[in-house]
């Protein structure tokens, strides 16, 4: 698209903003009105609520809703993942069932791959869909899985041919997470949060076109998932409703409640490389030339992978298939991570194993120093992302393979 063009987008925006916008709508009201005229998603296409807009557009739409103090389309993590996972893939029944709905925020989703048995080895899963005549019944185990206690769709990678080699018998579906055979169990982490689950199946049923993609390709729809969680997409997020006041904002601020509950550690899992430099001063620990050093380390980091995500975005920009750097931004992030950690440790000494609000930080140091671990392994292990960057992208030989042939004779765990 032209600069031009892009000047009459932000045009045609701002005056649909100021023509629409009110904050005393009811948010779903405000939603479908974003739904119906393509502003909340202007980057999907025209014919799922979008406006078929570059990507690159998103951050000037954005700013306008952000002048005039609009909120935004519905959008937390999973249902980022749902929507483009069922935009490149899903049916038009599918997509016509719930996409809308993702936009509006009626629906949570979650992503039910990873199982005690197999999470990197996500082509391992051995929960089993069997079709019956007359739709699938699901057995099996997922864990991990962020939301699940609030959702009401699941992601669902499961086995439908044990005959298959094992990366070619998965099927992936869409599965209604609110049935008497869906349990959900949550887990409590060492940082105190509960944002994951277990999740059982005991002959849960999935309607028989709730296929994502075709049976048994759900590898390649679950690699379409993965690679937008290395790097995902944005969304038009709008305005804060923090301290405003309309029907608008109070159950937007509601919503953000609930639904970000899950990931208000994210921030701390990140290693809060904000708080280095304050920290160091506010203590006295930069007059230290060690920890000075390995602060410069720290920002040098984070600075380098800033521009690596600034290159990713840039190259999603230009419509750019998706290529090594959500591998290399991924172990990067970790890097930076396990750095920052290391870097607040030194500042604070052991000061920084006190929890709760005598903390330092009040607490936040602590829970920086048990939530860094997580960034490591969640969305691929940092070991899976170098072996994908040495096999992939340096062209290195690949590890000999035990696990061809039928999924049934391959040797694992009960
Ligand atoms: C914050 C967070 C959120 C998550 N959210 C979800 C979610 O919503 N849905 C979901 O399904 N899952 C979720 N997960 C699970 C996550 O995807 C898995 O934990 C991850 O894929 C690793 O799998 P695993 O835990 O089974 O570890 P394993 O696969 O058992 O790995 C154990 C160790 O072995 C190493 N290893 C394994 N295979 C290899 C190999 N081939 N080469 C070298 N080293 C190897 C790993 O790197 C790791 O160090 C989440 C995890 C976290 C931490």
């Amino acid at each position: 698209m032209s600069e031009a063009n892009a000047a009459d987008v932000v045009a045609a925006v701002r005056a649909w903003l100021a023509a629409n916008w009110n904050a005393d709508l009811s948010l779903l009201e405000w939603r479908t009105q974003l739904a119906d005229s393509g502003w909340g998603m202007p980057h999907w296409p025209t014919q799922w609520h979008g406006r078929g807009l570059p990507v690159k557009l998103l951050p000037a739409i954005n700013d306008e809703f952000v002048k005039i103090g609009a909120v935004g389309a519905a959008a937390t993590g999973p249902r980022i993942l749902a929507s483009v996972t069922l935009l490149e893939h899903a049916s038009d029944a599918i997509k016509g069932r719930f996409l809308r709905r993702i936009i509006t925020g009626e629906d949570g989703w979650c992503q039910l791959f990873s199982e005690p048995g197999s999470g990197s080895d996500l082509a391992g899963a051995t929960t089993r869909a069997d079709f019956d005549g007359k739709e699938w019944i699901v057995n099996g185990q997922k864990v991990w899985n962020t939301s699940a206690h609030h959702a009401d769709y699941g992601l669902l990678v499961a086995r439908t041919d044990w005959d298959a080699p094992k990366h070619q018998g998965l099927t992936y579906f869409v599965l209604d997470m609110r049935q008497s055979g869906v349990q959900v169990l949550p887990l409590k982490q060492m940082n105190g949060h509960a944002s994951f689950n277990q999740v059982f199946f005991t002959d849960a049923k999935i309607p028989a076109d709730w296929i994502v993609g075709a049976k048994n390709a759900g590898w390649g729809v679950a690699m379409t998932t993965l690679a937008h969680e290395r790097r995902p997409a944005t969304g038009v997020a709008g305005a804060s409703p923090d301290g405003r006041e309309g029907r608008a904002y109070a159950q937007a601020r509601e919503e953000i409640e609930i639904a970000n509950e899950p990931y208000r550690w994210y921030p701390q899992r990140a290693g809060r490389v904000d708080l280095a430099l304050p920290r160091a001063k506010e203590t006295g620990a930069w007059h230290d030339p060690v920890i000075r050093q390995e602060i410069a380390k720290l920002l040098t980091l984070s600075r380098c992978t800033n521009w690596m995500a600034r290159r990713a975005a840039a190259a999603q920009r230009i419509g750019k298939p998706q290529g090594p750097e959500g591998s290399l931004g991924k172990l990067a992030g970790s890097n930076v991570a396990r750095q920052a950690s290391h870097v607040h440790t030194l500042i604070s000494g052991a000061d920084a194993m006190l929890t709760g609000k005598d903390g330092p930080h009040e607490g936040i140091i602590a829970e920086i120093l048990v939530s860094v671990p997580a960034t490591s392994i969640a969305g691929g292990t940092d070991e899976i992302q170098r072996n994908i960057i040495g096999e992939r992208v340096l062209g290195l030989p690949k590890d000999p393979r035990a696990d061809t042939g039928p999924f049934r004779d391959i040797p694992r765990n009960a």
